[in-house]
């Protein structure tokens, strides 16, 4: 594996989006910028008249709004990255085995990624994704100093994290501190360590671990900043009663360990097709979006309705 960030160049191991499953995928608009920076459309065209609840993602577009100003369309598309490599390895992971190995990318200095960002786009959001952002905790910091020095309004920063990556207490401090808008999204990578087990292969311990650090992230939320969450759907072939245990599970876990309201900030992420996983998963099976019915559901039994409907990022995480 590559090293992600090099200390003294202040440079980070970004991954080449050429060599990324991810722009074959047929469903998503992605215009290319060049091989390290792409723009992803959020709510399509076809999309734009449904209901919100039909939505399937959590997207920053309406956080960023809020925070910035302008209209959720300014942030609709945002500008990503991917740091290029991975500490997990998801069987069903959408981007490929090089990607995940810190074997296809090459080196950028924070300056060179808000240059880019900035010669493209006047406003919107900056997406760090991977791999695992937060095994480059330095980058994530160095570029919130240089976002502050912008003083430009309608610029967030959203930063997806497996939960598993390092420094989490820092990064989330010294961004808070800087009073930039930014957000933090965790994904769970399964309901129980069952789930998440079959979904990592990683020892069963470490899915105790991502709610001690779902728990440090808010804790260090002093100024401003959000934390939102993923969970991907159960793709265990198990019947409906599992399923409703695993999610009563995950509920507890996330409640006692991370913030009673912390579920309502919680989105079930739908697995879909790309070139690398579509061999793995019964893509035909995973159409019923159970999971995330039945999630729904049992939200249902534990928050009033008013709650529930409340955009998420309006769903207060006290410290
Ligand atoms: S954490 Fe994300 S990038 Fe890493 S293996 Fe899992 S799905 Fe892929």
């Amino acid at each position: 594996m590559s090293k992600i960030w090099l200390k003294n160049e202040k440079k980070v191991f970004l991954a080449n989006f050429s060599g990324s499953s991810m722009v074959k995928d047929s469903d998503n608009i992605y215009s290319m910028i060049n091989d390290f920076w792409r723009k992803k459309t959020y709510v399509k065209e076809e999309d734009k008249l449904l209901p919100m609840h039909e939505q399937e993602f959590l997207e920053p577009y309406r956080v960023a709004q809020s925070y910035c100003g302008g209209t959720w369309n300014d942030y609709n598309t945002p500008f990503a990255i991917q740091v290029g490599a991975c500490n997990l390895n998801c069987f069903w992971c959408f981007v490929s085995d090089d990607l995940r190995e810190g074997k296809i990318g090459d080196y950028f200095t924070v300056k060179d990624v808000i240059e880019m960002w900035r010669k493209n786009e006047n406003k919107g959001v900056l997406r760090i994704t991977g791999g695992e952002p937060f095994l480059a905790p330095e980058f994530l910091i160095e570029i919130g100093k240089e976002l502050k020095k912008l003083k430009e309004r309608q610029r967030y920063l959203w930063i997806d994290t497996n939960l598993l990556g390092k420094n989490y207490d820092n990064v989330a401090k010294t961004l808070s501190d800087l009073e930039i808008p930014f957000g933090i999204c965790g994904c769970f990578k399964g309901f129980d360590k069952e789930t998440f087990r079959f979904n990592t292969n990683a020892p069963k311990d470490l899915f105790d671990k991502q709610f001690i650090n779902a728990r440090t992230i808010l804790n260090n939320l002093y100024n401003n900043g959000e934390l939102f969450f993923y969970v991907p759907e159960i793709l265990e072939n198990i019947n409906e009663t599992e399923i409703e245990k695993k999610i009563i599970n995950f509920y507890e876990q996330i409640t006692s360990k991370v913030h009673e309201l912390a579920p309502l900030r919680v989105t079930v992420l739908k697995i879909k097709s790309y070139e690398a996983n579509k061999d793995k998963l019964d893509f035909k099976r995973l159409e019923s979006g159970l999971t995330r019915n039945l999630w729904l559901k049992y939200l249902k039994t534990k928050y009033t309705i008013d709650l529930i409907w409340l955009p998420q990022y309006q769903i207060k995480l006290k410290r």
